[in-house]
């Protein structure tokens, strides 16, 4: 696909290097995620035995992780944390993690930090993700690639004109998500929104989302369709409710990437759960039209400065709750 040779987010829906090298399996047994227990269930390779048995818990998905041949500098048991983390921050987002069960399989590359990655439900959810051989624990740490695939399996697949909203929510939803757990501070998410949002602006020329697949479109028109989405469903529902009680809703629903439905009846599911139609409206408005945004606008009613590094907050803005509420730790929202 066009967005995928000139972004650095490879998000195709097949595996380039499936089957290319022998694979060598290892087995982790991941800790208990507060919502959803994540548990690897394969059977021990043969030559990798080394790690703990699998501890199946019932009402868990299954997270099956297999290392690629090529060795990585930092342990496989370490990887597998830090895929197992990854997992459960989705899973806090969402309710529940989008599959019942996911392999993901860990390809190296020369260099280091987290190269890329991809997913796919082509036969079942299936992650891939190639890291760097001499991958730090604090680019793992860092990391938004692996949330970004993840978040993939927590929608349908529709139709490709709709591609903006498969792009869109990964990159919102890593933002917030990743906020929302810790691991990312509200200056740095804001600072990313500040530096993205305006690429997803319509250039001359546009047609709406669903007609405009520049990589600026997809990936941040994308975002900023979730971004004003949750604005206004929290405006109308005087802060009840938000753009992640639809997305659980649609996950609820069975509506994860091993399903095709048409993005109409993902939109519908969302707004029912809100009770506002917002999703609906929204992309009705901008899918056939350049609708321009006033980021400007938004960010000082949100009661956001950017300048260079410098994030400053000011909570007395109109919407300054709105900001707050939008990455709230999930213990507080
Ligand atoms: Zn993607």
């Amino acid at each position: 696909m066009a967005s995928d040779s000139i972004s650095p987010m490879r998000c195709v829906r097949a595996w380039m290097l499936a089957a290319a090298v022998a694979s060598v399996l290892a087995h982790h047994a991941a800790a208990q995620a507060n919502a959803t227990a994540l548990v690897t269930a394969r059977a021990p390779s043969e030559f990798f035995d080394l790690f703990p048995s699998p501890r199946p818990l019932p009402a868990g998905p299954t997270l099956d992780i297999s290392f690629a041949s090529g060795a990585l500098e930092l342990s496989e048991p370490v990887i597998a944390d830090w895929i197992t983390a990854s997992a459960r921050t989705i899973a806090a987002f969402y309710g529940r993690f989008p599959v019942d069960r996911l392999e993901v399989r860990v390809l190296s590359a020369e260099g280091s930090g987290v190269r890329s990655g991809s997913a796919n439900a082509d036969a079942g959810a299936a992650l891939k993700i190639t890291l760097g051989r001499a991958v730090t624990r604090g680019q793992l740490s860092q990391d938004w690639i692996l949330l970004h695939e993840l978040a993939h399996l927590a929608f349908p697949e529709v139709d490709r004109q709709h591609h903006w909203i498969e792009e869109g929510l990964a990159t919102y939803v890593e933002a917030i998500a990743s906020t929302k757990a810790g691991r990312r501070t509200e200056a740095d998410l804001w600072r990313w929104f500040d530096w993205g949002m305006p690429k997803g602006l319509p250039q001359s020329g546009d047609r709406g989302l669903d007609h405009t697949p520049t990589w600026g479109r997809t990936y941040w028109g994308g975002a900023m369709f979730c971004l004003l989405a949750d604005v206004e469903i929290r405006e109308r529902t005087q802060g009840r409710r938000g753009l992640q009680d639809a997305l659980r809703a649609i996950v609820a629903a069975g509506g994860n990437m091993e399903v095709h439905w048409p993005l109409d009846r993902a939109l519908s599911i969302g707004d029912a759960a809100v009770g506002v139609p917002v999703l609906t409206e929204l992309y009705g408005k901008m899918k056939a039209t350049p609708v321009d945004v006033d980021l400007a606008s938004l960010w000082q009613r949100l009661g956001v400065a950017v300048n260079g590094n410098q994030v400053v907050f000011n909570d007395d803005a109109p919407l300054a709750a709105i900001r707050r509420a939008i990455t709230a730790r999930e213990s507080e929202s």
